[in-house]
Order: structure tokens, then C-alpha cells, then sequence
């Protein structure tokens, strides 16, 4: 007897366009983001399909979305088990995409789907990712547009990579980019850093963006502080990921060799000269300088280790699909 292992593939030919949004808590806006999105890629003639990511919401958007999958052939819901967080939301609907451009956008009608097309364009000129630039952003001056600015300026210094609105979450990136970038924890912020890291040519394009209608915003002032611990580790992820012991092997020369030299006076002082070392503070300094080279290297090397189980070990997702709900036929 041959046991035939068939995975219930849906459709052999991907879509040209996957649109990706998270979906936390926004049924009030659902029906008119897929009428939105229907209205304005329909025209396109390209072939696409939408992944709508539940992020366990608790208003019944998941229901909803389950329905709406069963109507509509391209819709496919992705309900996670419970509420991860907009990256993790994110990242199922890139893992489960099957389209050769991903866009993304919130599920709170902020975004317009009327962008899309541009950003395709925009895309086809020779990109990996256009970012949607709000540029009349709707958005409180003092609680959101402030922070945003400084966080816009603070992560375009520092990661080296000038975006004017990195928090905008309608973008348009090629598939194999997507591929090649792991997100954790709030990580979705700085894609335009990431892909960066990851050689892609990225563009900028101004968008439409609308207040919010419905619902409300799932994020306070308490993210500021949040993006600047992100911003630490995307710098030391650019910086320094492939190479830790450069970085630590040089501060451990450096001590090391500050440290040696030191100590050869140290010992110049004491046979050459004949005097007492023994309650010179510089001895103890010598005695730390040298440990902590030695600590230096040590950290490097570990660093290479764990660098090397990075980029080598299996790729373990960061959600767990509870469901994945489609229509039948097809
Ligand atoms: N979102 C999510 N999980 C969360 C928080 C937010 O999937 O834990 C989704 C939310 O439904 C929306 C998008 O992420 O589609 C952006 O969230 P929000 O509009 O609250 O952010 P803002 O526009 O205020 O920055
Ligand atoms: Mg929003």
C-alpha cells in the first residue's frame, strides 16, 4: 500500500498581489475595508487575494472573518490563537502569503486601498519596498504626531536609513524580500531598517491617511519608550550580527594590550628601580585591564557561537495558526 501525502494546496498559481492586514478588534471597520479594497483592485487586473490576520481579537472579528472567507474567494483568515501583537500578526500573513508583492495595511481604515496601485508602480520601477509616507497624517498633534516625528528622526539617524514615516504600516514589499526578514517582538517599525540590512533598494511614496472612524488605537505613549529599546537592537543587529567578535575582540585588545603595558612599567618599577608595587592602585588596574580583555574575547567568541546558531538553525515561527479558514471551491 503507498501512503500519498497531499497537502491541500488551494491554488497552484500564485496571485500577483497578497494584501496583508492585522485585525485586532476593528469589526466595525471590516465591511467597508473589504468593500474598500475590492473597489479599487478589481480594476487592476491583477490577480491578488487578502489575508486578514486575527489577531484574537474579542469584538467577533474573527467570526466575521470566518464568514467573509467562506464568500469571498480571495479571502483567506488567519485567526491566531490569541492576541500577539501587531509583528507576530504580521508575520503570519507574510509566512502565508503567496503573492510575488505583499502589501500591507491596518485594518482600521486609516490606510486607503486607493494607494495600492501606486505603490505597485512605484514597486515595478526597480524597488524591494515602498513605504507609505503620511504625510497629512490624522492622527493627535501632541500624544501621536510629536512622539512619531522624534522616533522618525531618532531611528532614520541611527539605523542610517532616512524614512520620514517608518510607523506607516501601508507598504508595498517583493515576496523574496519578506522571506529573508525574521520579526520579533514590535519589530514591524523598523522593516525599512531590516530590509536594509538585508540589501533591498527601498523607496518612499506620500500617502492618503484618514483619522480612525471606528474602534480605537491600540497603542499609547508607553510605545515611545518601546521603539527606543527596538532601536538598540536593530542598530547592534546592523551593526555588529555577523561579526560580534570583531566588535568585542577590539575592545579586548584594547584593554588587553593597555593592560600589558602597564604592568611592563609596573615590573620596570619594581626590578628596575628597586621600589615597593604592592600598594600602587595602578597594580589593580593592570589586574582588570588584562581580565577584562580576556572577558572580551570570551564574549566574542560566544557571540560567533550564537551568531552562528542564528542564521543556521530552523527558522521557529513566532505564532501559533489556530485556523486557517477558506472557501471550498476552487
Ligand atoms: N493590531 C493588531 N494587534 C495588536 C494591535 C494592533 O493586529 O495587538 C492591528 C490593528 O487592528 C490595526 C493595526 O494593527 O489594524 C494598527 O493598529 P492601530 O490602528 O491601533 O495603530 P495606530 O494606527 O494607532 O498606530
Ligand atoms: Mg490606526
Amino acid at each position: 500500500m503507498t501512503t500519498q501525502l497531499t497537502l491541500p494546496l488551494r491554488q497552484t498559481t500564485s496571485p500577483e498581489l497578497s494584501v496583508v492586514i492585522p485585525i485586532y478588534n476593528e469589526i466595525e471597520s471590516l465591511p467597508k475595508l473589504i468593500e474598500n479594497l475590492t473597489t479599487h483592485l478589481d480594476p487592476l487586473a491583477l490577480s491578488y487575494e487578502i489575508l486578514c490576520i486575527d489577531d484574537g481579537s474579542t469584538d467577533g472579528s474573527a467570526q466575521l472573518l470566518k464568514k467573509y472567507a467562506h464568500t469571498h474567494r480571495f479571502l483567506r483568515a488567519i485567526l491566531l490563537r490569541r492576541n500577539y501583537g501587531q509583528t507576530p500578526a504580521m508575520a503570519a500573513g507574510f509566512n502565508h502569503a503567496r503573492g510575488k508583492v505583499i502589501i500591507t495595511l491596518d485594518g482600521d481604515l486609516q490606510n486607503d486601498p486607493a494607494d495600492i496601485p501606486l505603490l505597485v508602480d512605484k514597486l515595478n520601477e526597480g524597488y524591494d519596498l515602498v513605504s507609505g509616507w503620511r504625510k497629512n497624517r490624522q492622527d493627535a498633534a501632541l500624544t501621536r504626531l510629536l512622539p512619531s516625528k522624534m522616533a522618525n528622526w531618532l531611528i532614520g539617524s541611527i539605523t542610517g536609513v532616512k524614512v520620514h514615516d517608518y510607523g506607516c504600516t501601508l507598504k508595498a514589499y517583493r515576496a523574496e524580500l519578506v522571506a529573508d526578514m525574521n520579526l520579533y517582538g514590535e519589530l514591524h517599525r523598523f522593516l525599512p531598517a531590516l530590509a536594509f540590512i538585508e540589501g533591498a533598494r527601498i523607496a518612499e511614496l506620500p500617502v492618503r491617511h484618514h483619522a480612525r472612524q471606528y474602534g480605537s488605537s491600540k497603542y499609547g505613549l508607553s510605545r515611545t519608550f518601546r521603539v527606543v529599546m527596538d532601536l538598540l537592537t536593530v542598530y547592534f543587529m546592523r551593526k555588529f550580527l555577523t561579526r560580534p567578535m570583531h566588535v568585542f575582540g577590539m575592545l579586548g585588545i584594547g584593554t588587553t594590550v593597555l593592560g600589558v603595558a602597564l604592568g611592563l612599567y609596573l615590573t620596570y618599577v619594581k626590578f628596575g628601580l628597586n621600589q615597593n608595587i604592592g600598594d600602587r592602585p595602578l597594580l589593580i588596574l593592570v589586574a582588570i585591564l588584562i581580565l577584562t580583555g580576556v572577558q572580551m574575547f570570551s564574549i566574542g567568541l560566544l557571540g560567533e557561537l550564537l551568531m552562528r546558531t542564528y542564521h543556521e538553525s530552523q527558522n521557529r515561527p513566532i505564532y501559533r495558526v489556530r485556523e486557517i479558514v477558506e472557501s471550498e471551491e476552487l
